[in-house]
């Protein structure tokens, strides 16, 4: 299985907009971040984590010219507006994306999209197509060699999904745990979680608290990703336990 790190930066991305602090003007590509996702590739299946408002700059940085899945965590901006530009997809394969999402998504992506699924809204130009697949945690599914289980988090009072893929767990946008989900998140070798920043925030885990539960889940390796402009990557990850380091866009797991 194949990783890659599409974007690791948080909704503003990194850069941010009009800063001059020391990561947002610094030389290193590793302190550039888009908006979060993840591609999952396997033998023929491609799956993405997200369609982040960066999608088409990711798509075309990466080459992903051709999409079949995407799971979707929650509907913030930062995760779902790039939805639009899979319409290529569709209109090359003459199939509809499919979205495995909650149901509290799907009522939201109805509406934001509704041009997708009803052909009466709009017409003429390509429109993106979605068949959407509603799923709970604790419901298995399985795509080619990928076993996917949804995992339940909170993103401050939001209930939102988690994913593991095979042994690869990912949690963005979190800022607690509840405490049944650590049964799907055990002999992770790869677990990819929220870190914002070093400050603690009402719907992130901030670094510290980051660190804590990646040692209480224990995964072979941890990366951190949805990271804002406080945390400098090479600084950060010098003071992170060994098994521990901030991810940066581009970098993939695996082959
Ligand atoms: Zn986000
Ligand atoms: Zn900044
Ligand atoms: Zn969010």
């Amino acid at each position: 299985m194949r990783t890659t790190f599409l974007g690791t930066g948080t909704s503003h991305g990194v850069p941010e907009i009009g800063c001059r602090c020391a990561v947002c003007t610094s030389t290193n590509p590793k302190d550039q971040r888009l908006r979060s996702s993840l591609l999952i590739e396997q033998g023929p299946k491609r799956l993405l984590i997200d369609a982040s408002s960066d999608f088409r700059q990711q798509a075309l940085r990466h080459d992903i010219d051709d999409l079949s899945d995407i799971l979707i965590t929650h509907t913030h901006a930062d995760h779902i507006l790039g939805l639009d530009d899979t319409r290529i997809y569709s209109r090359r394969s003459k199939r509809p994306i499919t979205l495995y999402l909650n149901q509290r998504s799907d009522r939201r992506i109805r509406q934001l999209f509704d041009y997708a699924y009803d052909d009466s809204v709009h017409q003429g130009g390509d429109l993106p197509k979605f068949e959407n697949r509603i799923i709970e945690a604790g419901w298995p599914f399985s795509l080619g060699d990928l076993n996917i289980s949804a995992i339940d988090l909170f993103h401050g009072k939001l209930p939102i999904l988690g994913y593991r893929i095979n042994d690869l767990a990912y949690l963005t946008d979190c800022s607690s745990i509840p405490e049944h989900s650590y049964q799907c998140l055990e002999d992770l070798d790869i677990l990819i979680l929220d870190a914002l920043r070093t400050k603690p925030h009402t719907t992130h885990f901030c670094l510290e608290e980051a660190i804590g539960e990646a040692r209480k889940i224990g995964a072979r390796q941890t990366y951190f990703i949805h990271m804002a402009h406080a945390l400098d990557h090479d600084q950060t990850n010098r003071h992170l336990p060994l098994t521990m380091q901030l991810a940066h866009d581009g970098l993939v797991l695996g082959s």
